[in-house]
C-alpha cells in the first residue's frame, strides 16, 4: 500500500508535471518574476471560474483578509463578528488592525457561523461579519447577507477552505462561495483545494470601487507609480505561483470531485455508527471537502489518533484551541466567554486524510482501523 498522507501534493504534481514544468520554465525564461502577464491572466481566469467581476491576487490568504478589512475602511475599535471555531488567520488580522474581534458560536452540524448568534452579537460598533466556509462547507450566506443588509454591515467571506464550492439560494440560483459577500478571500497554500507550490492568496469582489482600493492597498497604497495615496502593504502573488495555479485551476473541479468521492467512501463506511457523526451537507452547499471531519461521541479521541498513528495513518485536530481561548486575544477578555457549542466541537472533532490521490486500498485500511478502535 502507498503511504497514507494528510495531503499528497507530490502525486498530484506528477500527473501534470510536464505542463507545470513548462509553465515554470517559461516564467524563468521571461524573467518577469513579479507582476508578469501570467499573474493578470490567472486573475482573469479565476474571476471567470468564480463568476465574479474582480480578483486581486496577493501573497497569502491572511494578507487577503487584512487587505479586505483595510479596503472597507474599518477603524480601530470597530467590531467584527467572526466564529471562534476557525483557523487563527481569520481572527488574527482583526486584532492586528486594532479592530475588536467578537467571537460567536457555530452551528454544530455545518461547523459554520450561526446566524442567530451573529444577530445577537450586533452592537452599534459592529461594522463587519466574517463568515468562514470551514472545511469546505458553505456558511449560511443567504441568512448572513440578510442580517448584513438589515444592520448595514459588510461581509467578508473567508473562502480559504472552500474555493469551488457552490452555494444554492432559496430561489434556486447558485453562486460560488467567496462571491456572495462584499469581498471574498482565499488562500493558495499548498494543501488547500487550489494549492500553489508556495504561498499565495486572492481577494474577489463584484464592487469595482472596492476592487480599485483592494488593488491599491495590496500595492503600497499606490495609485500610479511612486504616488502613494493611502497606507497599504506589499502583497503580491509571484509569477511562478500564478503560472502553476493557472494550470491547476483547470483541474480544480476534478480535484473537488475526487475529494467528494473520498468523502462518500468514508460516509458509507461510517454510516450507522452511533459514535461517529459524519460531515453534514446542508442542501444549500455542495461541500468542497477541504477536510473530512468527524464528530466522535463517547470515543477516546486522542486514543484513536494514537491508534491510527501506530498504523501510519495521520489524522489532525482542526483546531485544538478555539479563538476565544487563544492567549493572543486575552486583551479582549474572550476567554471567559461561554461558548458551549465551540467547546463541545473542539473536544470531539477529528479530521481524516482527504485529498485527490487516495485509492481504495488506503481508504479501506483507514476505515477498518477507525472501526476497529471504535469497537474495541
Ligand atoms: C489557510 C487559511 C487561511 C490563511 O491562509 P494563508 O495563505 O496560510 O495565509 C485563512 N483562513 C482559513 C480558514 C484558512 O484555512
Amino acid at each position: 500500500m502507498r503511504p497514507i498522507q494528510m495531503v499528497d501534493t507530490k502525486t498530484q504534481y506528477h500527473k501534470i508535471k510536464s505542463e507545470v514544468d513548462k509553465a515554470v520554465i517559461d516564467v524563468m525564461e521571461s524573467s518577469a518574476f513579479i507582476n508578469g502577464k501570467i499573474v493578470q491572466d490567472f486573475s482573469v481566469n479565476l474571476s471567470a471560474y468564480l463568476g465574479v467581476k474582480n480578483t486581486i491576487p496577493c501573497a497569502n490568504g491572511t494578507d487577503a483578509l487584512q487587505i479586505a478589512m483595510m479596503a472597507l475602511g474599518l477603524q480601530p475599535g470597530d467590531e467584527v463578528i467572526t466564529p471562534s471555531f476557525t483557523y487563527i488567520a481569520t481572527t488574527e488580522v482583526i486584532a492586528l488592525l486594532k479592530l475588536t474581534p467578537v467571537f460567536v458560536e457555530v452551528n454544530p452540524q455545518t461547523f459554520c457561523i450561526d446566524p442567530v448568534a451573529v444577530e445577537k452579537a450586533i452592537t452599534p460598533k459592529t461594522k463587519a461579519i466574517v463568515p468562514v466556509h470551514l472545511y469546505g462547507h458553505a456558511a449560511p450566506m443567504e441568512k448572513i447577507m440578510a442580517i448584513a443588509r438589515k444592520h448595514n454591515l459588510y461581509v467578508i467571506e473567508d473562502n480559504a477552505q472552500a474555493i469551488g464550492c457552490d452555494y444554492t439560494f432559496s430561489d434556486g440560483s447558485k453562486k460560488k462561495t467567496g462571491t456572495i459577500g462584499h469581498i471574498g478571500t482565499t488562500s493558495f497554500y499548498p494543501s488547500k483545494n487550489l494549492g500553489g507550490f508556495g504561498d499565495g492568496g486572492a481577494i474577489s469582489t463584484n464592487n469595482s470601487e472596492l476592487a480599485i482600493k483592494l488593488k491599491m492597498i495590496a500595492n503600497h497604497g499606490q495609485s500610479k507609480q511612486y504616488y502613494h495615496d493611502t497606507v497599504g502593504c506589499n502583497s503580491r502573488l509571484d509569477s511562478i505561483q500564478a503560472a502553476i495555479l493557472d494550470i491547476k485551476l483547470k483541474h480544480l473541479d476534478e480535484y473537488i470531485t475526487a475529494r467528494r468521492t473520498v468523502a462518500d467512501f468514508y460516509d458509507k463506511a461510517f454510516a450507522d455508527q452511533p459514535k461517529i457523526k459524519t460531515p453534514f451537507r446542508a442542501a444549500y452547499s455542495n461541500h468542497a471537502f477541504h477536510q473530512y471531519t468527524l464528530i466522535l461521541e463517547g470515543v477516546d479521541r486522542n486514543g484513536l489518533k494514537q491508534f491510527l498513528a501506530d498504523y501510519n495513518i495521520p489524522s489532525m485536530i482542526y483546531y485544538p484551541v478555539p479563538g476565544h481561548k487563544q492567549k493572543m486575544f486575552q486583551q479582549f477578555n474572550t476567554a471567559s466567554q461561554v461558548m458551549p457549542v465551540t467547546d463541545w466541537l473542539t473536544e470531539r472533532v477529528i479530521s481524516l486524510p482527504i485529498h485527490t490521490e487516495m485509492d481504495a486500498e488506503q481508504l479501506n485500511f483507514i476505515t477498518s482501523k477507525v472501526l476497529e478502535f471504535i469497537h474495541k
